[in-house]
């Protein structure tokens, strides 16, 4: 059986996993409804995130750094640099956002499934 922290950590990799790669594959020229799913999302996810602690630190992380979602690059670069926030508070290395685009490549194509008929 899984430790507590051991599960946790397990839960935070496979999140951030999700999280970068969802980022990574937004429209790089968002309407202003995919803006607004964007935000949505990330505030529903902050929301239901099933570490209480971890939550409610990210809802604060929203207030002070609004997701960015005028674009793929600023986007997943907002991505990128709320976890290093996290990465901060936890001790952890600061990661570099340089690549974050070919890091989080999901190997999907550009097209969202209902459109590739
Ligand atoms: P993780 O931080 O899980 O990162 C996984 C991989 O992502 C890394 O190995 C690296 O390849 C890559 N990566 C690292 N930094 C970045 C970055 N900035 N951008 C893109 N990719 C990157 N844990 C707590 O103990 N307390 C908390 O309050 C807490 N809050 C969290 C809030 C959220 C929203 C999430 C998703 C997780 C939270 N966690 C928290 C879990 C924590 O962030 C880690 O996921 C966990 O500790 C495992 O860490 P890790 O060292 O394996 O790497």
């Amino acid at each position: 059986k899984l430790t507590n922290e051991t599960a946790k950590a397990e839960l935070g990799r496979a999140s951030w996993k999700l999280f970068h790669t969802i980022l990574a594959r937004y429209p790089e020229t968002p309407t202003t409804q995919e803006q607004g799913t964007l935000s949505s999302y990330i505030h529903l996810f902050s929301q239901v995130y099933p570490c209480g602690q971890c939550a409610e630190h990210f809802q604060f992380l929203l207030e002070e750094f609004p997701p960015q979602t005028g674009s793929r690059k600023t986007a997943a670069m907002w991505g990128c640099h709320v976890h290093n926030q996290v990465n901060k508070r936890l001790g952890k290395a600061i990661y570099d956002c340089g690549n974050i685009l070919k890091e989080y490549d999901c190997g999907c194509g550009d097209k969202p499934l209902a459109d590739s008929s």
